[in-house]
């Protein structure tokens, strides 16, 4: 195909090239195994994963026999108490975590909560914790309520008011980054960023809120101290499911939460009146965990032990090397500026471009079935899922959003933010 063609015959013209890309992709199988929507592409499994199918008589079970039937002998019998470690080590599996460090529990903001606290605590005299102007808004809001707590403790963000290397001093008690910036997709290298801030004598804690499930992450290997992350994203365990913390082992005989609620305690059936907390990460617990939530969150890990990350992580990269190249044959004459780095390895598992009509090219998108979201100001977001996504379905993508941005038709959708987009 030569350059004077269009983008969309050059867009055309691809379809054999992906067809034979999926008939040699590992991973195609894997797609059955989830609910896939009617009359959609979805380019969101990072904000929220579809729906496995497993889940679905996994659900059933949980509500007529250990519920239903099972009631509250269910807790022992069906091992409903140690759902939380269970799930947790098998996420710990996905995550480069030996068993014993991850725990499935409460929310990402909550979990950001607990590890900020206990981080202050094993860093008696630092007074400063160290995040991103970038970083999303849950992360800094929560440092912002434990420094309402722990008075005289200051909160500088990189981007703001200096580079990482220039904040990360003596006084530093952590460093809370999200490995994958959830605007752009830009990712930070773990194991160079943890060794730098751990030069300092400063925790390092990350949130993988955009990483676990989405390329291999390795806690162990970078002697992370804390990690945070939710499962409802490429995880695929539904809306509100339960997220996940990590304390390194060297860490958990010390490292204390202030949620001290009865499942943190060292034997919550003794129902004393001294607090003591568990051995283990069954210290992170705070009250009775949400069963029925994680029913999916079982279901999705079934399927994610049918294939390994690094396979994964190379199709993620195939998928968003391939779009990025397409929309790159129409994006410069209809004003489409690329927002992620072109290098693959400084990328997660999403693209992003910006537009100022973003909103409204967002809105354009999903009502011709092509989902993906848009965050504030211009930036307009595609995540890719190589379990539940294939490369037709991809190039399909990249010639609806040529044909919308090529007649203009996302112009009659108002660029005014109100609902339709999440
Ligand atoms: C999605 C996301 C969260 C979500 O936190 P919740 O408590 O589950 O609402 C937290 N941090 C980051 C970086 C995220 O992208």
């Amino acid at each position: 195909m030569n350059m004077t063609a269009s983008a969309a015959d050059r867009l055309a013209a691809a379809r054999e090239h992906v067809r034979a890309l999926d008939r040699n992709d590992p991973l195609a199988p894997l797609a059955h195994e989830f609910v896939q929507p009617r009359n959609t592409i979805y380019l969101d499994g990072n904000s929220l994963g579809m729906l496995p199918k497993g889940a679905l008589p996994l659900m059933r079970r949980t509500l007529e026999d250990e519920w239903g039937q099972g009631l509250i002998r269910s807790w022992v019998d069906t091992d409903w108490y140690r759902k939380v470690s269970l799930l947790g080590d098998r996420i710990g599996r996905l995550i480069g975590a030996a068993s014993g460090q991850t725990i499935v529990v409460d929310t990402t903001s909550l979990n950001l909560f607990k590890v900020l606290v206990a981080a202050l605590r094993l860093a008696p005299g630092r007074k400063r914790i160290v995040s991103e102007a970038s970083n999303f808004p849950t992360d800094l809001y929560m440092v912002h309520g434990v420094r309402e707590l722990f008075l005289g403790t200051e909160l500088v963000l990189a981007g703001r008011d200096g580079t990482l290397d220039e904040l990360v001093d003596a006084n530093t008690a952590c460093v809370l980054l999200t490995q994958v910036d959830f605007r752009t997709g830009a990712r930070h290298d773990m194991a160079a960023v943890t060794r730098r801030v751990q030069a300092q004598g400063a925790l390092m804690i990350w949130d993988l809120a955009h990483s676990a499930g989405a390329f291999p992450v390795e806690l162990d290997a970078c002697k992370v101290d804390f990690a945070v992350g939710c499962t409802y994203k490429y995880l695929n365990a539904g809306p509100g499911a339960p997220a996940f913390v990590y304390c390194a082992a060297r860490h958990l005989q010390h490292a204390l939460q202030p949620l001290t609620g009865w499942m943190s305690h060292a034997d919550p059936f003794e129902f004393g009146i001294d607090y003591r907390p568990a051995e283990g990460m069954q210290r992170f617990l705070c009250g009775t965990q949400p069963v029925i939530a994680s029913v999916p969150l079982a279901a999705s890990l079934d399927i994610w032990e049918k294939t390994d990350l690094h396979a994964v992580r190379r199709k993620s990269v195939a998928l968003c090397e391939r779009f990025i190249e397409w929309v790159e044959w129409f994006a410069a004459e209809n004003g489409l500026v690329l927002a992620s780095p072109r290098d693959a390895e400084a990328r997660g598992s999403q693209v992003s471009f910006r537009h100022a009509n973003g909103f409204a090219i967002m809105r354009a998108l999903i009502a011709q079935g092509v989902v993906g979201d848009f965050r504030a100001p211009d930036i307009l977001r595609f995540g890719f899922t190589p379990l539940t996504l294939s490369f037709e379905q991809v190039l399909d993508a990249a010639i609806v959003f040529e044909r919308i941005m090529a007649s203009g038709a996302w112009r009659s959708y108002s660029n005014a933010r109100t609902g339709g987009v999440t």
